[in-house]
């Protein structure tokens, strides 16, 4: 043991499903990765722009302001071809209440109801935010993973829409993938990794 303590690495996200994806895809970076929680972070940072750039950015800025440490936001969501890319930016409060999943699925599947195979074509896309307190400079980096919403619910892994989002190579949907992978081709994977370089870079 070298007894040299890591730099602090705060991920901004109170959702649970989030929060597990990125200490996995992140392990490996020279930071000690933390919650909002362990830092005592009680508020919740606004989403008010209209894109996932926007949102990603101000909430990596407004949570790195209040922690003072390296702090990483992301912005993520599902564009349905056939709904005019929604619910986008609003897919974590479709139904109405934020984080609300059951009910958000059960409205994606109201909303396709008349639409048929063939034309249900997806994709979550996300956006990443890493400020540095220190400047309050930001790199982004993003990630789409290409999809179909299936008819009704299936497998238990991931979260949000994952059990209806059909991922046509593994002829599952994202929540019958296992954990290594969704990783391997998700939205948070694809810009986590790009990511996890530039974290490399600035750790050593
Ligand atoms: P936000 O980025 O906190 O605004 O919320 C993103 C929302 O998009 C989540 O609450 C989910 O509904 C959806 N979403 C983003 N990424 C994923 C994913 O990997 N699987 C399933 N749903 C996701």
């Amino acid at each position: 043991m070298s007894g040299k303590s890591l730099p602090l690495l705060a991920i901004a996200t109170r959702n649970r499903g989030k929060l597990r994806e990125f200490k996995r895809l992140l392990g490996g970076v020279p930071f000690k990765l933390t919650a909002l929680d362990d830092l005592g972070v009680d508020f919740d940072a606004e989403e008010t722009g209209d894109t996932f750039e926007l949102n990603a950015c101000s909430k990596s800025r407004d949570y790195a302001a209040a922690t003072g440490v390296l702090t990483l936001a992301d912005d993520s969501g599902l564009e349905v071809d056939a709904l005019g890319g929604a619910p986008g930016v609003y897919s974590a409060r479709y139904a109405g209440v934020h984080g609300d999943d059951e009910a958000n699925n059960d409205l994606l599947l109201a909303k396709l109801a008349n639409t048929e195979v063939g034309s249900r074509s997806a994709r979550y896309r996300i956006v990443i935010a890493l400020t540095d307190p220190a400047t309050m400079d930001t790199v982004t980096a993003e990630g789409t993973c290409e999809g179909e919403i299936g008819f009704e619910r299936r497998g238990v892994n991931g979260f949000g829409y994952d059990p209806l989002f059909y991922v046509p190579q593994h002829h599952r949907t994202m929540a019958e993938l296992t954990p290594e992978e969704k990783d391997a081709l998700s939205h948070r994977g694809i810009a986590a990794r790009k990511l996890a370089e530039i974290l490399r870079q600035w750790g050593n």
